[in-house]
């Protein structure tokens, strides 16, 4: 009979890891980082739950650390076997892998000359010399269509339209005399959204169902993202302020250079100078114009237009160095700050942080899901200090939620999502959200589409026959 276990993403939000067992064989669907919490973070550092070696193959939703972070322990710990992902998802995991592995290096030699953290030794959990055998096992499969893995394992791929190369995955377990089909949803983008097509249902009856439920328990708040966003702009540029933007290179960082080009070139917004912070964010905005296959039909004509480059807004600063991105504490005018980590877990953004939370004329947005034990969700739930570096940080500056750029499908969206699947599958389980999301989404289903479903459990093993 084939398994699954749920090696991540059960119970919370990050770590997605599913391990399906069948005729011998054992498949890795996504292998990402535990984010948020010291008590989640800490499962990074431990064993695998299963011999990495005994693993046979492995693939990609896409490319969000939360789904790939964790691939340099899964190989520097013994796994051999091929990573498989489309070739847009391969070229961001790339980026997003050295560029993880280069944060965590600068975040630990600083904590080591400033000795503020607890940790006796504050070390990165890998190196980029560990990614490099990651990124020589990744192996391309086609954006869509069917692809064998194995005899018995076959993946049908559907545009998830969550960020650039994003895929719902169909897995078709063979064993003799018997087929069983699972549909990881991976995460669900949003639709009506620019740059990016709107996630596609898989029209394949299916046997078991795992579906993310970040949003499950809630909507993103109704608006227009552009004439919001130039609302915050000329407030905090008239008041003299800046605008700090949590977020990693890849997928929001493109969604909000796409508004403020419009913005600007409408003349609804100054053009004020915009900082992208992050030694890998012009890579992935290159890789954005270059994967035609995932464009909407308005990216599309916005490109043909003849108005420029329409990911650059006009005056566009890239910092790879750290150096770089110290020297932008010297700009006192208004300026937009994107900058590593979406949820102010570590990284660059935190020094901008340190720098700019104590002035009220500054502003922090919030656009990305912010998980439990973070620091964006101490900000969104006003917070009134910050620790960083070891130091309390009066936060003063406006915070400010803009979940209508959030990357992920609200509840309704997950609905809508799951409401085209031509016929109920046989089991479905409820993964990729915090506890309490999760059992929404679980009763918002069994309600409205009278499925059998389950929240997920952490380790558990359920049987696919
Ligand atoms: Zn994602």
């Amino acid at each position: 009979m084939p398994k699954l276990t749920f090696l991540g993403a059960a119970g919370s939000v990050t770590g997605s890891k599913y391990l399906a067992e069948a005729a011998g064989k054992r498949l890795l669907v996504d292998c990402g980082l535990f984010q948020g919490s010291d008590e989640l973070q800490q499962r990074n550092w431990k064993p695998f739950s299963v011999d990495p070696a005994s693993i046979n193959y492995a693939i990609l939703t896409h490319a969000h650390l939360d789904h790939t972070g964790w691939l340099p322990c899964l190989v520097r710990d013994g796994y051999r076997g091929p990573i498989f992902a489309n070739p847009s998802t391969i070229e961001l995991t790339t980026i997003l892998l050295k560029d993880s592995a280069h944060l965590q290096e600068e975040d630990a030699q600083r904590a080591q000359r400033k000795n503020w953290t607890k940790h006796p030794d504050p070390r990165a959990l890998y190196t980029s010399e560990q990614v490099e055998p990651v990124l020589k096992a990744l192996k391309p499969m086609p954006r869509s269509g069917g692809f064998d893995i194995s005899p018995e394992f076959h993946i049908d791929s559907y545009d998830a339209g969550h960020i650039l190369g994003s895929s719902s995955l169909v897995l078709t377990i063979t064993e003799p005399a018997k087929k069983t089909v699972i549909l990881f949803s991976g995460d669900i983008g949003r639709y009506s959204q620019p740059i990016l097509k709107d996630p596609a249902t898989p029209p394949v009856a299916v046997d078991v169902l795992i579906c993310e439920s970040t949003y499950g328990d809630r909507e993103h708040a109704p608006g227009d993202p552009a004439e919001l966003l130039a609302q915050v702009v000329n407030r905090v540029a008239k008041r003299g302020g800046s605008i700090i933007i949590p977020a990693f290179a890849i997928g929001r960082t493109q969604t909000f250079m796409y508004y403020l080009r419009q913005l600007e070139d409408q003349q609804r917004i100054p053009r004020l100078p915009v900082y992208v912070d992050s030694p890998m964010a012009l890579s992935a905005t290159d890789l954005y114009v270059k994967h035609k296959e995932d464009h909407d039909l308005d990216f599309v004509r916005e490109e043909s237009s003849g108005k420029g480059d329409p990911l650059s807004v006009h005056q566009f600063h890239l910092t790879r160095t750290a150096d770089e991105s110290k020297a932008i504490n010297n700009v006192t005018t208004p300026c937009i700050i994107v900058s590593a980590s979406g949820m102010v877990s570590g990284g660059r953004v935190l020094h901008h942080l340190a720098l700019r939370l104590p002035d009220a004329r500054n502003a922090v947005i919030l656009a990305g899901f912010q998980a439990e034990g973070t620091r964006g969700r101490a900000l969104l739930e006003g917070a009134k200090t910050l620790s960083l570096y070891g130091q309390p940080v009066a936060v003063n500056a406006e915070i400010i939620e803009l979940g209508q750029f959030s990357a992920h499908a609200g509840k309704s969206e997950l609905l809508r999502w799951l409401s085209a699947l031509p016929s109920p599958p046989k089991q479905t389980y409820l993964t990729h959200g915090e506890p309490s999301a999760a059992q929404a989404l679980q009763s918002a289903i069994q309600e409205k589409f009278r499925w059998k479903a389950a929240v997920a459990r952490y380790l558990d093993t359920i049987d696919l026959g």
